[in-house]
């Protein structure tokens, strides 16, 4: 237990029981005993703020003098572009790589919003959870820009600015626009309550053989920007999960060298 957790965690206790993530879903009820102290590091916040543009556009000074030549593209500037930032074609959203208002996956009409691949790899999975005693269902899937920025709004409101930055996504900045992830539950714990469930304990050790990564693992605040969720899955195919197998604490930043 790194106890940096500790001296991060415990102001906020009692504060919160949904998810960066978190949904539209859930309006209105997130239990402020579901809690849990749990293992979120970090701190590099963004500093963008709740409207519908991310902030952290880079503020390019105009006029450049003649004499000093332009600073080089910023990749990792935060600018939102319109359609998801990829490595070796691994799509990336996050905090540091956010989508655009107008970037709507072609398959966002379809069950969940999820991409197809991702749905079917969901069912079985599902049917693999049910079979070892760990029922586990969809709570969100794809969620649009402009649910994203409402979910964030509402945060801002119930929460302290730092707590709803770790567990909620700014528009822009959440997977969920991509359908290309989910939140998965048991149907009754929400948040910090799910990781002490069965659903998550098997989600940990199975996921991957079905195409899933836990997305923002324990102790990687610092990395992904966001709290542990235990419940959030971000597909990537079952190769690529292979690679960080059972239990990981992976990030997809380090995978791919971003980190
Ligand atoms: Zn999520």
């Amino acid at each position: 237990m790194n106890p940096r957790f500790l001296a991060l965690v415990l102001p906020l206790a009692g504060a919160l029981a949904l998810s960066a993530c978190s949904t539209m879903a859930v309006a209105g009820t997130p239990s402020p005993t579901a809690f849990v102290p749990s293992a979120s590091a970090a701190s590099a916040e963004p500093t963008a703020q709740a409207t519908a543009e991310p902030a952290a556009e880079p503020t390019p000074v105009t006029p450049t003098p003649v004499s000093k030549p332009a600073p080089p593209p910023d990749t990792r500037s935060g600018k939102a572009l319109n359609e998801p930032f990829t490595v070796d074609g691994i799509v990336v959203v996050s905090k540091v790589h956010r989508l655009s208002s107008s970037y709507v996956p072609a398959w966002a009409a379809k069950p969940h919003g999820l991409h197809p691949d991702v749905h079917s790899a969901f069912q079985e999975l599902a049917a693999a959870a049910k079979a070892d005693g760990a029922p586990v269902m969809i709570r969100s899937g794809y969620r649009s820009y402009a649910a994203q920025q409402a979910s964030f709004a509402k945060a801002k409101k119930q929460y302290d600015d730092k707590t709803a930055r770790l567990y909620f996504a700014e528009a822009g900045a959440s997977e969920h626009q991509t359908g290309l992830a989910l939140d998965a539950w048991d149907g009754r714990n929400r948040g910090t309550a799910f990781a002490r469930t069965e659903q998550a304990s098997w989600l940990a050790a199975h996921a991957h053989e079905y195409g899933f990564i836990v997305r923002y693992p324990q102790g990687k605040t610092d990395i992904t920007g966001y709290a542990w969720e235990s419940w959030h899955l971000r597909w990537v195919g079952t190769e690529i999960a292979a690679e960080f197998g059972p239990n990981s604490s992976l990030t997809l930043e380090e995978y791919l060298g971003l980190a």
